[in-house]
């Protein structure tokens, strides 16, 4: 049954809902009938115009572009590769052209108001393709179009108290990069895995917490690269046409720019150095090969996240590697999952994999003392994870950190802002 969000309020109230320091009532409309729903946490996944943002009062702080937009799927004939995307300057605004299939384009362009307030027909984009686009394209099938205003706005805060905004609730920016899908999602998959360990009473609020941190500074940095781009392709200023039109298609030529540009657009570069929850650069980690130590053939990396945290020790001495696996393994019970690696440049690593796919820790380990190097190292991993982590016997779900030691063969945890100091060597 789908049901209509109406209304949605806080309550911080303690004696009402013991158990759990806030939780969330939710007001649905379905066939004209009224319900509400208490939960425990509610995700305002509800597009820009979010009953879930305004129920929270949260201001979408930005402005709107002066342009309107037009943006279209259309059939196109002409010299285009079509592994390429095409970003067309012009002082009448700029229009950009993605490959969508073998001879299908989406078109975007800014066009003056009186011409964005509909959907544009196919003489239109024919009108806008002559004026700004590659020479030699032809249109000859309109699939599908629309006008729009577009806003550049973000609320502050991705988190308040039980409730979680997501995607275009909380960003919304310019559609020149055609990031908006991409970034919505990858807010899911931020929060879902934070949510699923402390549904299951695994870890505390500050994982919670992290999510706001980490994907409220990604949005910023797409608003800001896409109004770049828009601004940039659609400037009326001369001089900075002149250094657009003389300097960026040098640039653009450089393979380290063009690797760049890919892995920023594609939002394979995102990463949450600075997160409360990542020690060093927290990069996605890629999906490599591995021989594990304990036999069974190679596996991909993915293969082996399934929620929990991945501990990957790769190389060093058998006894020190059984010895920290079964200590964290007893220390963070269903939160962990510790592998041994065949190392096969011979360089020992320690690697902590969050459920997401990013590192929340790397070392690689080059004294000639190995054992008590990844000694430190799984002791650096236990002061970041206890920052957030219960343990298998840990305290009840809301509490946002352990508040008793447990027992290990690991030396004492260091203070978790010790860990964050801990030295990072990028390979
Ligand atoms: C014309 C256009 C073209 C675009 N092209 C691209 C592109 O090429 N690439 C790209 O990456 N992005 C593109 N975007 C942006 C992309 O569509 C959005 O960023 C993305 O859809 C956001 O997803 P979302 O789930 O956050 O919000 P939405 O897609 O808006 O989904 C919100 C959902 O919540 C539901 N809802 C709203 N309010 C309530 C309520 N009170 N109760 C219950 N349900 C509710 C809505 O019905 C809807 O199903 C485009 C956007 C537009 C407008």
């Amino acid at each position: 049954m789908s049901a209509y969000l109406i209304a949605v309020e806080t309550v911080h109230d303690e004696a009402m809902f013991a158990e759990y320091r806030k939780h969330v009532i939710a007001t649905l409309e379905h066939g004209g009938e009224q319900r509400s729903v208490t939960a425990r946490f509610l995700i305002g996944a509800d597009g820009a115009h979010s009953t879930v943002r305004h129920g929270l009062e949260l201001p979408f702080a930005g402005s709107e572009y002066d342009q309107s937009f037009v943006l279209a799927d259309v059939e196109l004939a002409g010299p285009l590769a079509g592994d390429e995307f095409h970003l067309c300057p012009s002082e009448r605004g700029p229009l950009a052209l993605f490959p969508v299939s073998a001879n299908v384009w989406r078109i975007v362009a800014t066009v003056p108001d009186e011409l964005g307030t509909t959907s544009p027909d196919l003489e239109l984009l024919r009108a806008l393709l002559a004026d700004r686009g590659p020479a030699g394209v032809e249109a000859s099938r309109l699939i599908w179009s629309s006008g729009f205003r577009v806003h550049r706005r973000q609320t502050s805060q991705m988190r308040a108290g039980p409730v979680f905004l997501a995607g275009d609730a909380a960003h919304i920016h310019s559609p020149f990069g055609g990031q908006g899908m991409n970034t919505g999602l990858q807010d899911a998959w931020n929060l879902a895995w934070k949510l699923r360990l402390v549904l299951q009473g695994l870890a505390g609020d500050k994982l919670l917490d992290s999510y706001s941190h980490e994907r409220h500074a990604v949005a910023r940095d797409v608003i800001a690269q896409t109004d770049f781009i828009t601004r940039a392709m659609g400037t009326a200023s001369a001089a900075a046409q002149f250094l657009r039109d003389h300097l960026l298609p040098l640039v653009t030529r450089l393979p380290a720019f063009q690797d760049r540009f890919v892995q920023t657009l594609s939002q394979l570069a995102v990463h949450y150095a600075g997160s409360p929850v990542v020690v060093g650069e927290g990069r996605r980690a890629v999906n490599v090969r591995l021989t594990l130590s304990d036999g069974g053939h190679p596996v991909r990396l993915y293969q082996l996240l399934d929620g929990r945290y991945l501990l990957l020790l790769v190389g060093g001495p058998e006894d020190e590697t059984r010895r920290i696996t079964t200590d964290l393994a007893a220390r963070y019970g269903e939160a962990i999952d510790v592998r041994r690696v065949e190392s096969l440049d011979g360089v020992v690593r320690v690697e902590l994999l969050r459920p997401d796919g990013y590192l929340a820790f790397e070392e690689e380990i080059r004294q000639p003392a190995v054992a008590p190097a990844l000694e430190r190292a799984a002791a650096r991993v236990v002061a970041l994870l206890d920052g957030h982590l219960l343990g298998a016997s840990g305290p009840t779900p809301d509490t946002a950190a352990r508040s008793a030691p447990r027992s290990s063969a690991l030396p004492p945890a260091a203070s978790p802002s010790a860990s964050a100091s801990a030295p990072h060597h990028p390979r």
